[in-house]
């Protein structure tokens, strides 16, 4: 079983003929509405490729926590530790997206502000059980240090949104950031070249490391792939991008951590895992939007096969 403790967030996504400056205002298109955050986008991802994924999580009592929770029962995740805040709006995230296709992005917390230890430790049993444990950073930390505590199996931890003086868990077995979440970890300016990203990488890695002394880091590099740093290799491993055509990358990170987390309790090893997972998240880059282009696994197999 895998948990994950993260976020829920309604998006509110509309179209600008461009980004409003300060004091300006623009007429948008219709607002559609998706389930997101990226708590919620990576339990989806694990689910859909057929994992057993249970969330830890908040919501707040209005109609957004409904369609979060529909959303998310729907997708085949286990809803039962997502708890209904009183007086709590449930978090939505406001996206305002140009002609080009560049995205400005306000999230609004609400609920999942107010996810604590205690809620972790009301899930401990959940916890102390799952084979992989996957934490993101649009929560408290203490709710990310007491999942991490309590977890029974692997600590997947990915550091996003990149948030300059957040404390990583005391514990991570792996740590999946992208090159700018590196380089807000690694205090660098973002890495370009795989010596450089190798470079910062293993600053993060063993006992004293930047990132608590991660196990192992696999950062995502785009289409440029993935880096891989176990601790017993002394050699960086590149995997690169499967070759695709992308229309949208929104929420290909979150697919490539689900999709992660998804191999990794089913007891493949690192490598062949982060291999799976690269086709998940490719694959979720050639349909747009973030919950409804995650991957299904017989999509995963056949672009493996190819
Ligand atoms: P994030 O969304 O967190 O910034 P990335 O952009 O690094 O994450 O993407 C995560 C993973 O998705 C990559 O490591 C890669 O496996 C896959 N991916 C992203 N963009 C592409 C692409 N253009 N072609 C193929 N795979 C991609």
């Amino acid at each position: 079983m895998i948990a994950v403790v993260g976020s829920l967030n309604l998006d509110l996504v509309t179209s600008v003929p461009h980004h409003p400056v300060p004091g300006e205002t623009v007429l948008g298109g219709d607002i559609a509405q998706h389930p997101g955050g990226k708590g919620a986008n990576q339990a989806v991802a694990a689910a859909r490729l057929g994992g057993h994924a249970a969330f830890v999580g908040r919501v707040g009592d209005d109609d957004a926590a409904d369609v979060m929770l529909g959303a998310a029962r729907d997708q085949g995740v286990d809803t039962t530790h997502i708890r209904r805040t009183p007086g709590a709006p449930t978090g939505r995230a406001l996206i305002a997206v140009n002609p080009s296709g560049e995205n400005s992005i306000i999230v609004s917390p609400g609920a999942n502000a107010l996810l604590s230890a205690a809620d972790c430790s009301e899930a401990a049993g959940l916890l102390r059980e799952a084979r992989v444990t996957v934490l993101q950073q649009e929560v408290p930390d203490e709710a990310n240090h007491e999942a991490a505590r309590l977890s029974g199996g692997l600590v997947l931890h990915n550091p996003a949104p990149a948030a300059a003086g957040s404390q990583l868990p005391p514990r991570v077995d792996l740590l999946v950031p992208n090159r700018t979440e590196l380089a807000t970890l690694t205090g660098t300016s973002v890495p370009e070249t795989l010596d450089e990203v190798t470079a910062a990488a293993r600053k993060l890695m063993g006992p004293g490391g930047a990132g608590g002394g991660a196990g192992a880091v696999v950062v995502t590099l785009g289409g440029d792939g993935v880096l891989l740093l176990e601790g017993a290799r002394t050699a960086a491993l590149h995997i690169p991008a499967f070759p695709v055509h992308p229309v949208d990358t929104t929420a290909a990170g979150d697919s490539f951590c689900g999709a992660l987390a998804v191999a990794l309790a089913e007891g493949h090893p690192l490598e062949h895992a982060a291999r799976w997972a690269s086709a998940a998240a490719a694959v979720s880059t050639t349909r747009a939007g973030a919950q409804p282009s995650l991957a299904h696994r017989d999509e995963v197999e056949a672009l493996l096969s190819r």
